[in-house]
């Protein structure tokens, strides 16, 4: 075994990190953390647009599918909520439009895809259930995205469907939501019952095996400390819910 630690600022980070009204945004993401998407001049965290261009590679869609918006600094999430509030008034604004520091687009971790053809909508763009669009939701389970805001989840997410809006959560944990029919803040939930101490979920999925759980931070500094078998590969992400999830591939 071997125990490690991690501070708050490494669990302020992470493919499970939830970005919502009720979770702002811990900390900006630094700047040598990001890297373009394709040539789009999209900004993405580094393995989301690693991942992103190798699922658009596999699927050859890169002249079919328009990347439309990737990570967004503070400053141009308060610009998109503000122009959005003047054009669209605060219905639609409220929907479709997260607050400044409750866009998970400032993770770095999101992005939203239009089909390539104009014109753009640049705030709902169009990406329909069927074509190279569906093939595109059916391949990237096993990337470790998923479509974010479920038309049935409005009321857990806060944000009115948004069939055009991916989420790179990792793998195993895109197949696993898929598996359930859970949204991130029902799957966070959902991994907080199988806690460090106590009974781990344990899967087999996209043809591995799997041992998950959630470890609580301490409550003063936000910090964690993990004792893991020396053997297998793990990852750590922090969710932003005060603890961070586990994951090992055995
Ligand atoms: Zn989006």
């Amino acid at each position: 075994m071997k125990t490690i630690t991690l501070t708050q600022a490494a669990l302020n980070r992470g493919s499970l990190l939830l970005v919502n009204a009720r979770h702002p945004l811990p900390e900006c993401v630094a700047p040598e953390r990001l890297t373009p998407f394709l040539d789009s001049g999209i900004l993405l965290e580094r393995r989301t647009a690693l991942v992103l261009e190798n699922l658009f590679k596999a699927l050859g869609c890169a002249s079919s599918l328009l990347p439309v918006s990737g990570y967004r600094t503070l400053t141009e999430q308060k610009q998109i909520y503000a122009s959005s509030l003047a054009e669209n008034g605060a219905d639609f604004t409220g929907k479709y439009v997260a607050l400044p520091d409750c866009s998970e687009h400032q993770t770095g971790l999101a992005i939203d895809l239009s089909l390539n053809q104009q014109p753009v909508d640049f705030i709902r763009p169009f990406f329909p259930r069927d074509g190279i669009c569906e093939q595109f939701r059916e391949k990237m389970i096993s990337y470790g995205f998923v479509e974010r805001y479920p038309e049935d989840r409005e009321g857990i997410t806060g944000i009115a469907a948004e069939p055009w809006h991916f989420r790179y959560v990792g793998t195993p944990h895109a197949a696993i939501m898929k598996l359930h029919n859970l949204c991130l803040e029902e799957y966070i939930d959902y991994l907080s019952l199988f806690p460090s101490v106590g009974k781990h979920l344990e899967i087999s999925i996209l043809n591995k095996s799997f041992e998950i759980f959630y470890q609580k931070t301490d409550p003063q500094d936000g910090s964690v400390t993990l004792t893991l078998p020396s053997s297998l590969p793990f990852q750590v992400s922090g969710t932003n819910t005060g603890g961070c999830i586990v994951t090992l591939w055995k």
